[in-house]
């Protein structure tokens, strides 16, 4: 039977270029307290380390584990619901999460089968740029004291855990009364096919004139939340492709 427990195994950890090792150590700590262990890192800027040994604390074998990347979108490639930590909740104008509304979503997830979901956390010094927040369907941002509201970020991840942790363990306790429940295999198209998909529209949006050169970004941001919106499955993704495809070969052969 498939169980609360097993869920968060479905669940990524990723840190994107953090700093300190001591972080590194104390957010594998958060995860293995959570029952999480996938944990993923984008180019850390000192690790392996001593440090983050010492403060994972018991937790080393999450860190063994941890495969380390060198961009986000490696990071991202494979997941099917990818959310975005951040500190300053209106710094983009996106879908946004409280962590038990995070919770809620990657729950929803799983038992739909659309997993691996990732949550991606940010640089200790200035959190995640913009694009990379855009890279993310869901923005989570924890509500704390709105004159101090960047939290350490093993912090962060442990309240996120946490709620994870709660909402899968009572998924289970509900799914253990009914007597165990299956999932359906995802529809649901990867982060990495849905980012090829905005490459592809840009580049057809601008060769066809309707995107300006000094345009895209602001016109590119609004049809990439647009379609983050309806949560594109893989054929929708394929058909998509083959539209923009048939648009390009129209254009040429005229
Ligand atoms: N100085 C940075 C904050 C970095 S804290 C800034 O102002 O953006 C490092 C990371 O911890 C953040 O990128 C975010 O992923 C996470 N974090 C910290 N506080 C958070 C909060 N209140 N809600 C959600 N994530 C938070």
């Amino acid at each position: 039977m498939l169980t609360g427990i097993f869920m968060l195994s479905d669940i990524v950890i990723i840190l994107n270029e953090p700093s300190h090792p001591g972080n590194i150590g104390a957010v594998a700590r958060a995860m293995k307290n959570m029952g999480l262990s996938r944990l993923v890192l984008v180019s850390p800027k000192d690790y392996p380390s001593v440090q983050a040994t010492a403060r994972a604390s018991g937790a080393d074998e999450i860190l063994e584990a941890a495969t380390v990347v060198d961009s986000l979108d490696a990071a991202i490639a494979g997941l099917r619901l990818v959310i975005g930590a951040s500190a300053r909740s209106r710094r983009l104008p996106w879908p946004l999460l409280d962590p038990r509304e995070c919770a809620a979503k990657a729950l929803e997830h799983w038992q739909q089968g659309d997993v691996p979901v990732g949550v991606v956390f940010g640089r200790e010094s200035s959190g995640l740029s913009n694009s990379e927040l855009e890279r993310c369907r869901y923005l989570v941002n924890i509500p704390a004291n709105p004159e101090y509201s960047s939290l350490n970020l093993a912090a962060s991840v442990q309240v996120i855990c946490y709620e994870l942790r709660m909402a899968f363990l009572a998924a289970e306790s509900l799914t253990d009364a009914r007597g165990g429940s299956a999932r359906t295999d995802s529809a649901l198209a990867t982060a990495d096919a849905v980012a090829r998909f905005y490459q592809h529209l840009e580049q057809v949006l601008t060769s066809i004139g309707f995107v300006r050169a000094q345009q895209p970004v602001s016109m590119m941001r609004r049809l990439k939340r647009l379609f983050n919106r309806c949560q594109l499955e893989k054929k929708e993704v394929q058909i998509l492709r083959g539209i923009l495809t048939a648009i390009e070969k129209n254009s040429k052969s005229r």
